[in-house]
């Protein structure tokens, strides 16, 4: 009797453990990205001729009105309108404003949100994030560590590996077919 209890409690206190350790890890997680995000576009690791720096008039030379009022102007397209939120062909999704390889397809998942979404960019140095308090809310804003121009906003309700939601714009991507070899 008196070793069924024991093992009864030690059973129990097993499971409270677990439990806890679950929910520090995931409060941890959320800690990191809800934190005052530093702001990493000033970045002093990445070097000034890695960086592209051009003129608002030069931009608007170079991006069509759409790309240029979301890319330049922290613009938003439309849920379900852009050209890749229901697209999944193998390749590598660019900065629509340099060419900088962003993110891959083998990242992207289908998140009903109506724009493309990914759980992690390329690399970590290839986008930067900045604290966003507009229209009332608090988020996280994603951007081409090259070239400065808005991509979207991260959030943490994506999938695993990183439970990262990379919310970007199609507009500001351009898709470059890459099939597996
Ligand atoms: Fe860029």
């Amino acid at each position: 009797m008196l070793k069924a209890l024991l093992f009864f409690l030690v059973t129990i206190g097993a499971i409270v453990a677990a439990v806890s350790f679950n929910k520090g890890h995931q409060q941890k997680q959320f800690i990191a990205l809800f934190e005052p995000v530093p702001d990493s576009t000033k970045s002093k690791e990445r070097k000034m001729e890695d960086k592209i720096i051009r003129t608002e008039e030069e931009w608007k030379k170079i991006l069509t009105p759409e790309q240029y009022r979301v890319l330049r102007e922290k613009g938003t397209e439309r849920a379900y309108t852009g050209e890749y939120w229901n697209h999944f062909e193998e390749g590598v999704y660019k900065c629509a404003g340099c060419g900088a390889e962003l993110f891959s397809s083998d990242t992207k998942f289908d998140s009903h949100c109506g724009w493309p979404s990914y759980f992690t960019p390329l690399a970590g140095d290839r986008v930067v994030f900045k604290e966003d308090r507009s229209y009332g809310m608090i988020r996280t804003e994603v951007l081409c560590a090259k070239c400065g121009g808005h991509l979207g906003h991260v959030f943490d309700d994506g999938p695993e590996p990183t439970g990262l939601r990379y919310c970007i714009n199609s507009v500001s991507l351009i898709f470059e077919k890459r099939p597996k070899k």
